[in-house]
């Protein structure tokens, strides 16, 4: 597609209209209410000198107010650089600088916090919103400094679209400049053009509503239904979702704020999880997808009242970002039977997704893998090393080549050429399997794989089997340094809260799973936590669990 980001909310706007874009505690925001809002902010940030070229940070939790920034920013032409509202302060301004940020948008409650952070970076703007609940669109903040701009400032501006991002180059012009999770290391800017973020809009939203990508009257981007709902139930148009994914992760900002523009979704922001109030909302705003990291799912399982709660209505369940048990889809789909439950897999290096189960129902879907990879999209299969393809059914390291991949690292060159070889193919530093039919498994990170007496142990091969051991809630398999062995595998489990939770001891979790793998890979100890720690995105942080095990043998 040659068509800006912006193109997108053209389109939606167009289409969509009336209907409910966003709710956010009660507070309903119309698809027309959304463009105007951002063309507002689109026309404020040009005529304050930001643009094309300027990086603008969003320090922000999933709120209202944010798809009307997001937008404003992209129909600036200027490129939208999201942080982790939860980072520290040294890592925000680290983040920033290396962003090379001009333009902060953050929230009142945590400025003086932000002040600090920003002292030492190059953000000659900060632009302050209220949090969601205490603050109208149209409401001013207090107690602003006179260099703090108002988010009401933004919003009061010209709602009418003067195309600002009529001159971008979608090829080279940085829609997205977005920071990896850091999950297993540091933090890396990925450069994303107009380019790579539409397209993987339009890969993703085909893949969940069985369509196909088009052009409206006015040439803005958006998607023909093709599969009628028998085939494809998750529709254009009428869906309506809770959404919980960060928007400042890849997931979040491709999958659930442009995909769900796209799409017509109507989308109930819960900045929080609250399970229990997520059930309630499934039930009130007759929710039709549920979607989000396996994490979301473990928890709601445990919601009491889930299970007699009318989920007839879910239709699709999508799960991305981390490895989603099989016993867990088991337990899913036997709570909501008229679901389809598609698992995607990608990165934010690939903007946000590179394979997937089908969500149509006529698919093949197999569980416990990733899928196929979506349109245009090609996956091989290479020795950890290095070298060329391998047969189906080896293991090895994931390669993806498609549109959305990345442009590359920001400043980090070196990085950049590990990634992406001459041929365009990116290492995704995952292992994985392809079969005879072409469809993905994630076998585990490089990074999380250990080293027992020079075998591979996969971690995430132990976590299934832990998953179905009556009583574990949840659980992680971490490395202990030894030095006769190298490391070895030990599970850090969370127990239910019943009676096979209460029974598990670390001598009964060691035989049932013992009992299952081939010796080498066998746990050598239990740990039991309260909860096993996550990332923003729903990713389990073993480095954390890891760094655990070396200060217990320090
Ligand atoms: P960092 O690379 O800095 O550690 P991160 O891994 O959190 O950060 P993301 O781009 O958010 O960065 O996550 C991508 C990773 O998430 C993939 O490399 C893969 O390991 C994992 N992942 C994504 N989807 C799935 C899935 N469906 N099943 C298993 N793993 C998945």
């Amino acid at each position: 597609p040659s068509a800006p980001v912006g193109s997108i909310l053209r389109a939606a706007v167009r289409r969509w209209g009336d209907r409910t874009a966003f709710v956010d505690h009660d507070v309903p925001l119309t698809f027309t209410e959304l463009g105007a809002r951002a063309h507002a902010v689109a026309g404020w940030l040009a005529d304050h000198g930001i643009g094309r070229g300027d990086v603008v940070a969003v320090h922000i939790p999933n709120c209202r107010q944010y798809p009307p920034l997001y937008y404003g920013i992209m129909l600036a032409g200027a490129t939208f650089s999201p942080t982790n509202p939860l980072l520290p302060a040294a890592d925000l301004a680290a983040q920033l600088n290396d962003a090379g940020a001009k333009a902060l948008i953050t929230w009142d409650q945590v400025l003086p916090f932000v002040r600090g952070a920003i002292a030492q970076t190059g953000v000659e703007t900060v632009v302050v919103t209220g949090e969601a609940h205490t603050l109208d669109f149209a409401a001013r903040l207090d107690g602003l400094e006179p260099t703090d701009v108002d988010l009401a400032d933004l919003l009061a501006g010209d709602p009418a679209d003067r195309h600002l991002d009529a001159g971008i180059d979608v090829a080279a012009d940085l829609a997205h400049l977005a920071y990896t999770g850091g999950t297993t290391g540091v933090s890396k800017g990925v450069e994303l053009p107009h380019r790579q973020v539409v397209t993987n809009v339009l890969q993703s939203g085909c893949w969940t509503s069985g369509a196909l990508p088009a052009l409206d009257e006015e040439g803005d981007v958006t998607l023909q239904q093709v599969l009628g709902p028998d085939e494809c139930p998750t529709r254009l148009g009428e869906a309506r979702i809770i959404n919980l994914t960060p928007w400042f992760h890849a997931m979040g900002a491709i999958g659930y704020l442009n995909g769900m523009v796209m799409g017509g979704t109507m989308t109930v922001i819960h900045m929080r999880f609250d399970p229990v109030k997520y059930v309630e909302d499934m039930v009130r705003y007759e929710v039709t997808s549920i979607g989000g990291a396996p994490p979301v799912f473990v928890a709601l399982l445990q919601v009491p009242g889930f299970a007699d709660a009318d989920l007839s209505r879910v239709r699709g369940i999508s799960s991305g970002a981390a490895p989603l048990p099989v016993t867990l889809i088991e337990k899913m789909q036997a709570l909501m039977p008229n679901a389809t439950i598609g698992e995607g897999y990608g990165l934010t290096e690939v903007t946000m997704m590179a394979t997937g189960n089908p969500t149509f129902r006529s698919g093949t879907r197999k569980p416990g893998t990733v899928g196929v990879p979506i349109f245009d999209t090609e996956i091989t299969i290479r020795p950890l090393g290095g070298g060329d393809p391998l047969p189906a059914g080896e293991r090895g390291e994931v390669c993806i080549r498609g549109p959305q991949v990345m442009r590359g690292y920001a400043h980090r060159p070196e990085a950049t050429a590990e990634s992406i070889d001459a041929d365009g193919w990116f290492h995704s530093g995952d292992v994985g399997i392809l079969d005879e039919d072409g469809y993905l498994s994630i076998v585990d990170r490089t990074k999380d794989m250990l080293l027992y007496k020079g075998y591979n142990v996969f971690p995430r091969e132990l976590e299934e089997v832990l998953f179905g051991v009556p009583g574990v809630a949840g659980a992680a398999v971490v490395g202990r340094p030894d030095e006769e062995a190298g490391e070895l595998p030990v599970a850090y489990v969370v127990r239910k809260d019943d009676a096979d939770g209460a029974a598990l001891t670390v001598e009964s979790v060691m035989a049932a799973v013992n009992g299952k793998v081939t010796p080498y890979k066998r746990l050598r100890d239990v740990r039991f936590i309260d909860a096993i720690p996550v990332s923003a995105a729903g990713k389990v942080l073993k480095r954390e669990l890891a760094a655990r095990e070396r200060e217990a043998v320090e």
